[in-house]
Order: structure tokens, then C-alpha cells, then sequence
């Protein structure tokens, strides 16, 4: 991932609030388009130019082609709001965040999700690193709002259930461990329209949370069709468990290992 900075240069007269609202909307619509990664972007005022700080997937992920129609309708409503296209401006590699997969294509795609990661949620099969979600066509009409909208929800769970003193007792867990929840409900849903739109299998990787008993964990069946589904290798040294029919992917419980 590449830290960066968009340049906003003030051509006209111009409000604060008008400039700032226009590059918000454009800096949202590059959100939900997988575009820049993260939720917070600095932006200050600097003589006759603002500048946001971003987080970038690739180099070139600002580029024209990798806008939604949303994006493109953003970077012409900052004309009218006094402010120049943005001018990009690397600064490097962000030492803080992995690495984004060097695949044109990929054979196979897991859509993977833990709290703490700003990175996408659509993985390489191969490599196991993060695919931007611009190379995959929007599974909405307008851009992958939903998608990370739907991230957010996963990983404000996930860290719920991370902690040692909940605020909410196994709720959480539950969403994030159960087949049928409908925070994994609608996980899969994004993965078969993936599936769609990329024409590859799309697994879903399934959070195993506790176990009740460890003895039986590494015989568990698959959840979705209760047959075995256990790998001889585990796959990326993560997933033990892998059901090709139900595209789901799962571990044995951290407990158990
Ligand atoms: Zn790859
Ligand atoms: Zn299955």
C-alpha cells in the first residue's frame, strides 16, 4: 500500500464549506470504490491548496479508469465548487500495511475479513494478499458501497469479540461463527456476485471462533453441506478446512491448534 497526498489547488472563489464538502464527496466515492483504503484522511488548508493524505492499494488506483460513475461525477462537481482535479503526489510505501496482490487475474478468490485490516476484503487464491476492489466490477449499480459497508459491520464485531471483557456476551461471535447469521448470510451474497462478475470461484472464508470441544474440532464437517471437508495441507497456513460445493474455506478453533 502507498501513502500518498491529493492536492487540491483553489482556482475560484470559493467557501471553506463548499471546497470541503466537494472533497469529501470525492474522497467518499474513492472509498467505496476500493480506491483509497482506511477511514480517516487528514486534510488541511495550505496557502491556495487543500491536501488530504490517503492510503492507496496501488500506484495507480487513482487513475481515470478505476473511477466509478460516482468518482467521475465527484471529480467534476469540484470544478463547480472552485477546486482543480487533484494532483497526486507519492510519498511511499506504507511499512504498516500488506502488500497488494501482483495478480492481473487470479484462478481462485477468497473474500476474507478481520478487524484491524483496512485493506480489501477480496483475497488472491494463489497468493492470499489483497485484491483491489476496483478490479472487480461493482457488485452494486454504483460501486461497492455495500461491500464496505458491510466490512465495517464484520470487523466492528470482530473486535467486540475480541475482547476479554465483552460489552456484548456471545452475540458477536455468533454472528461472525454461524453459517446463518446474517452477517455471513450477506458475506456470501457479495461472494457469489463476485463469483459473477469475475468468473472465478470466490470462497468465503468462515471465522470458527471458540469450539465447545476440541477433541472434535479437526473432524468438523462442512456447515453448509455436513460433509468432510478437511485439507490434507492447510491452505496459506490458515485455512484447515475447505469446501469446494459451499465456497467456504474455515480454520480449526485458535484454541485447539
Ligand atoms: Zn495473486
Ligand atoms: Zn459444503
Amino acid at each position: 500500500m502507498w501513502v500518498a497526498e491529493l492536492r487540491f489547488r483553489i482556482i475560484a472563489d470559493t467557501s471553506y464549506t463548499e471546497a470541503e464538502a466537494a472533497i469529501r464527496c470525492y474522497l467518499e466515492s474513492l472509498i467505496f470504490q476500493g480506491q483509497i483504503l482506511g477511514r480517516e484522511f487528514p486534510t488541511y488548508l495550505a496557502q491556495d491548496e487543500f491536501v488530504s493524505r490517503v492510503i492507496l492499494p496501488a500506484t495507480d488506483a487513482l487513475h481515470n479508469q478505476h473511477h466509478s460513475k460516482r468518482g467521475l461525477q465527484a471529480l467534476q462537481a469540484l470544478g463547480t465548487a472552485g477546486i482543480a482535479y487533484p494532483k497526486l503526489e507519492l510519498l511511499g510505501e506504507d511499512l504498516m500495511s500488506n502488500h497488494t496482490d501482483p495478480c492481473a487475474v487470479s484462478e481462485s478468490y477468497i473474500l476474507y475479513c478481520r478487524f484491524g485490516h483496512s485493506n480489501s476484503v477480496l483475497y488472491c487464491g494463489e497468493h492470499f494478499a489483497p485484491v483491489p476492489l476496483y478490479q472487480a466490477d461493482a457488485t452494486s449499480a454504483l460501486d461497492h458501497e455495500d461491500l464496505i459497508r458491510w466490512q465495517l459491520q464484520y470487523q466492528a464485531l470482530d473486535e467486540i469479540q475480541m475482547q476479554e471483557k465483552r460489552v456484548l456476551d456471545k452475540t458477536a461471535e455468533h454472528s461472525l461463527q454461524k453459517l446463518h447469521s446474517s452477517l455471513n448470510q450477506q458475506g456470501r451474497r457479495f461472494a457469489r456476485r463476485l463469483e459473477q462478475s469475475l468468473q472465478k470461484p470466490v470462497y468465503y472464508a468462515l471465522y470458527s471462533g471458540s469450539s465447545v470441544n476440541c477433541a472434535l474440532e479437526a473432524n468438523k464437517c462442512c456447515p453448509g453441506c455436513g460433509k468432510g471437508w478437511a485439507l490434507a495441507e492447510p491452505l496459506h497456513e490458515l485455512f484447515d478446512f475447505q469446501c469446494e460445493n459451499c465456497r467456504l474455506v474455515c480454520n480449526i478453533a485458535w484454541q485447539c491448534q
